[in-house]
């Protein structure tokens, strides 16, 4: 992970930049600046607490972009059904998923991939749907919800860093979970409702469990698999 150094703002584009940014900036205007500097950013979402504050703020910061999912075909149900209540709430967002109608025998992967090599089964169902849309629309940055007390190997991500291809743009970095949830209540924001089961962190039903007490927000994804992440966000084929 490299943090950006260099210009931070785009021409004419008065507002601060990264270099102005503390642990206590408002989200907000982290928002603003990417949307300033990045007109084209975009926001892939998964739906989890996180992603569901940023897609809020996001609006009231004015962003009108596609919020972008991928469906595995191992999804919840409820993870579906949430993504559904954002898209009837915030319309003048455009709600997209990628691979659309995958379900766990339709051909793409063995159907117990996920079991004998997770990596490989997120390559093919999670990253390559992503990176081949993030191909053809080549934004220069990205809008992400992850925070730092979701996992430990999390815990350094900067508002703003160089992930290569692109811009990465973390608002929420700095924000608890404490802080995402009050968010949530105050906003009367639609959850996933497994957030409320225990699911801190939803992903595919067949790789999450509940997280137990005392465990990070994400230690109920690939639990025992030795695996922390898709590979969106780490590993050789970040976005
Ligand atoms: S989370 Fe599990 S089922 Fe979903 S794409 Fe990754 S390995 Fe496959």
């Amino acid at each position: 992970m490299t943090i950006l150094d260099g210009p931070r703002s785009a021409p004419g584009n008065d507002r601060p930049g990264p270099d102005a940014f503390t642990p206590d900036t408002d989200p907000l205007d982290v928002i603003r600046w990417a949307l300033e500097s990045h007109p084209d950013v975009l926001m892939p979402s998964a739906f989890n607490l996180n992603g569901v504050v940023l897609i809020d703020l996001a609006v009231r910061a004015g962003y009108r972009g596609d919020v972008v999912f991928v469906d595995t075909g191992y999804h919840f149900p409820e993870t579906l059904a949430t993504r559904d209540r954002l898209a009837a709430r915030y319309p003048e967002l455009t709600f997209v998923t990628l691979n659309g109608g995958a379900h766990p025998e339709d051909g793409q992967t063995d159907p117990a991939l996920y079991a004998s090599d997770p990596d490989a089964c997120c390559a093919v169902r999670k990253v390559a749907p992503l990176q081949a849309y993030l191909r053809q629309r080549a934004p220069g940055a990205l809008l992400n919800a992850r925070s730092r007390d979701q996992a430990s190997t999390r815990a350094d991500i900067p508002f703003v860093e160089d992930g290569g291809a692109r811009v990465k743009v973390n608002p929420l970095a700095h924000w608890t979970r404490e802080r995402l949830e009050a968010y949530a209540r105050e906003h009367d924001l639609p959850v996933n409702p497994l957030y409320f089961d225990g699911f801190l962190s939803v992903g595919c039903w067949t790789c999450t469990r509940a997280v137990r007490p005392g465990e990070d927000a994400r230690a109920g994804r690939w639990a025992g698999k030795g695996k922390t992440e898709c590979g969106l966000w780490a590993g050789n084929n970040t976005l």
